[in-house]
């Protein structure tokens, strides 16, 4: 049987799909699949000098790269739609013309002069100033006078006295006074309709059961409740989760590092190690499980889970997940994601499929890989006809007297070694050093000078085999006539 949870990402695209956006989608969306329920994506898309058509598309391309699948909204339609808000006015202006026929919405026509004169007035005395309600009780001479020379009116949101509460999935009981809320504008005089009504509107119309968005709204929510309540609708459940904060616990932003979703794809993040990460930003499964698949995710998702601390994005962490990831990934998929990198760089020809060879050397690259980016740059030197010394890896090992005459009695010895696998070829070195009276350090870290003229690289003598007898030879070769040069 479908389930009747149908949950909702309201993203407003004045910007890219950021971290923080993509946790909130994310809860939704496995709230939705727990349940067996609906996803629905809509675009509040009321700020037209601050939306964009790059920016949805930027939010649904990041949305899709993390593999978060909406039920209805752009693109797919839906039995709600439009899922665009700013084609939805009318409703909201419905509705507003609604509250004031049933009494909970009256017309303003204060001048926005005189609720600033007001506003610091109150200021001045050190008081802050709430709607005086100056225009709910005007006589019916007054308002006929007003309409008469078409005064312009707002229309406001009479909030009713008394206490009134919500159960926060995440934060518990929260009580309001509605004596501390104004009577806030819904409508403005130019019809356009504010965030509060659009918001509460749509959700009314799309059946929203549970609202799960950012700690940011929580002091919305009170208004929101009240709409609803106005409405004569169901009023959902909310669950409010916490920020995001940098490593400095101060709100995550660019000062910290990337904060967009595609531009972490940009880096080289899988997208199964983003959205594990991004679950585990302020949820937990209740157990010390770190790595874990959607399904498993989708298996254990609570809102109980969220908590109401905030929670700090950890790059460190996310690296580290990304590289399990990379580590636990099939061979063939892991080869299809890195080849286009590699073609991109010259490395690889393009189109070309991977073969053996390239498989066995991304297997290589593999253990020190923590995001895909990684592969390019330590493939480089493996695909390359022509390795370039590092000046550090020549300061740091090629600096040892007769160097140039150990490598070259190695590369006679090498020319010998059969099979050329990693094991003789590990004889080999270990045998010619103990020959030539110096240490296999030495022989083996200028080895890898040669083969990939860095310092640090995956087991030589694996590297080595991988390069196999001839381009070792080569690679030797060159470094023994630059030793030569050096001279
Ligand atoms: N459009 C709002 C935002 O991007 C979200 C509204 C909501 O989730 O209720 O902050």
């Amino acid at each position: 049987m479908a389930s009747s949870v149908r949950v909702r990402f309201a993203p407003s695209p004045t910007g890219y799909l950021h971290v923080g956006g993509a946790r909130t989608a994310f809860f939704n969306w496995l709230y939705a699949r727990r349940h067996g329920g609906a996803f629905v994506l809509r675009i509040e898309d009321t700020d037209a000098e601050r939306s964009s058509d790059d920016m949805i598309a930027g939010i649904l391309d990041g949305l899709r790269w993390l593999g978060l699948d909406w039920d209805e909204g752009p693109g797919i339609g839906g039995p709600h739609e439009p899922y665009f808000q700013s084609q939805r006015f009318d409703r909201h202006r419905a509705a507003a013309a609604a509250l004031v026929a049933g009494g909970h919405a009256y017309y303003c026509y204060c001048s926005a002069d005189r609720l600033r004169q007001e506003r610091e007035r109150a200021d001045a005395r050190g008081e802050a100033w709430q709607y005086d309600r100056a225009c709910l009780s005007l006589p019916s001479q007054r308002i006929a006078e007003l309409e008469a020379s078409r005064a312009p009116r707002a229309i406001r949101f009479k909030v009713p006295p008394g206490q009134t509460a919500f159960a926060d999935a995440v934060h518990g009981r929260i009580e309001f006074d509605g004596a501390h809320i104004e009577d806030f504008v819904i409508l403005r005089s130019d019809g356009h309709p504010i965030y509060h009504l659009s918001v509460v509107v749509d959700d009314v119309d799309m059946r929203i059961t549970h609202v799960i968005r950012g700690d940011d709204h929580i002091s919305n929510t009170p208004k929101h409740v009240l709409l609803f309540q106005a409405l004569g609708a169901p009023v959902p459940r909310f669950a409010h989760v916490p920020l995001i904060l940098g490593a400095d616990k101060k709100r995550l932003s660019k000062r910290h590092g990337a904060t967009s979703v595609m531009e972490y794809a940009r880096q080289g993040y899988l997208p199964d190690a983003m959205v594990n990460f991004l679950a585990l930003l302020g949820w937990s499964p209740g157990d010390d499980r770190e790595l874990m698949s959607r399904r498993e995710l989708v298996d254990s998702f609570t809102l109980e889970g969220i908590s109401g601390g905030n929670a700090v994005f950890d790059t460190a962490k996310l690296e580290w997940m990304n590289g399990q990831y990379i580590a636990r990934m099939p061979i063939e998929e892991l080869a299809a994601l890195v080849l286009p990198l590699l073609a991109r760089e010259g490395l690889w020809p393009e189109h070309a499929p991977a073969d053996e060879r390239l498989r066995r050397l991304i297997e290589l690259l593999r253990p020190r890989a923590k995001r895909l980016s990684d592969f390019v740059d330590q493939a480089r030197p493996f695909l390359v006809d022509t390795v370039e010394y590092e000046p550090e890896a020549i300061k740091k090992h090629l600096d040892v007297p007769g160097l140039s005459e150990h490598v070259a009695v190695l590369v006679r010895a090498l020319r010998e070694t059969s099979p050329f696998d990693e094991q003789q070829v590990e004889t080999t070195v270990r045998r010619t050093a103990e020959q030539q009276g110096i240490k296999a350090a030495s022989l083996i870290h200028a080895a890898r000078v040669a083969a990939t003229g860095r310092t640090a690289s995956p087991g030589i003598f694996e590297v080595l085999a991988w390069l196999g007898r001839d381009r070792t030879v080569r690679r030797l070769e060159q470094l023994v006539s630059f030793l030569a040069s050096q001279d």
